[in-house]
Parts: structure tokens; C-alpha cells; sequence
């Protein structure tokens, strides 16, 4: 075996090594970006607005950006039916009066997930947050 063929056989070593390389380097760039993707969909999800909506006898009474609000924001709604005493924080929503004898939706206390909701059903009112869920984004 000559020296040149001995150099010839290395490099031909070294390309198959490359070729792994290049290989294994576009595998892992797609999961990368397959990954990268995702990061950037739930990046995107926290700049998302949210908002609560707050819903009486089935029609919107009122809607609420929770990225607006400071500290917290009371609104009472009233109506035929009863009335309502909702805190809002940017965290979420809360039902701390009201005037039906179930009291359901006060004890509930606070929600602050994307569609999850607070019923109060003597009053009709129902409170909802509104916004992408991690599981929207994650899931295909
Ligand atoms: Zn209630």
C-alpha cells in the first residue's frame, strides 16, 4: 500500500464523516426550527391580547382588555334579574358580590385561564377570558 492511496482512503474517511455532518446537522437544524416555531407561536401567544366578556342574558354586556388594567377594575352589573359585583386584575376575573342565593359563582373565586368562565345562572350572566390557551398553540 502506497502512501497516496493510504491519503486517498482518509479522505474518502473524512468525506463519509462530512456526509454524516451534513446529515445529522440538517436533522437537527429541522428540529431546531421545528422547535424554534413553536417558541416563537408562544411568544406570539403572550403578546395576544386577553380579554374577559362579560355576558348577560345572553347577549355581551361588556368587554374588558386585561392588559389594560392597572390594579384591579369593579364593575357591577345590574339587571331585572339581580346584580353582580365583578373584580378585574390583569390576571383575570372574579365575582366578589352577588345577589343570587346559590352564591356559586362567589365561591368559585377567581378564573384567569383562557376559556374558562364564571356562571352565575339566577342572574344570567356569564364571564368568560378570552385569549389563546398554550394547548391552541401546542396542539396541531
Ligand atoms: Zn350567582
Amino acid at each position: 500500500m502506497s502512501k497516496n492511496i493510504a491519503a486517498e482512503v482518509t479522505s474518502l474517511k473524512n468525506i463519509t464523516k462530512i456526509d454524516k455532518f451534513i446529515f445529522f446537522a440538517v436533522i437537527f437544524l429541522a428540529i431546531f426550527w421545528q422547535l424554534g416555531g413553536n417558541a416563537i407561536l408562544l411568544a406570539a401567544d403572550d403578546s395576544v391580547a386577553r380579554a374577559v366578556v362579560i355576558t348577560l342574558k345572553g347577549k355581551e354586556y361588556a368587554r374588558y382588555n386585561l392588559n389594560d388594567i392597572k390594579n384591579e377594575k369593579i364593575v357591577a352589573i345590574n339587571s331585572d334579574i339581580g346584580y353582580n359585583v365583578v373584580k378585574l386584575t390583569k390576571n383575570g376575573a372574579q365575582v366578589i358580590h352577588a345577589s343570587c342565593a346559590d352564591q356559586v359563582d362567589v365561591h368559585q373565586g377567581e378564573i384567569t385561564k383562557p376559556h374558562s368562565a364564571i356562571v352565575c345562572l339566577p342572574n344570567q350572566l356569564v364571564i368568560t377570558i378570552e385569549g389563546k390557551s398554550e394547548a391552541d398553540t401546542i396542539a396541531y
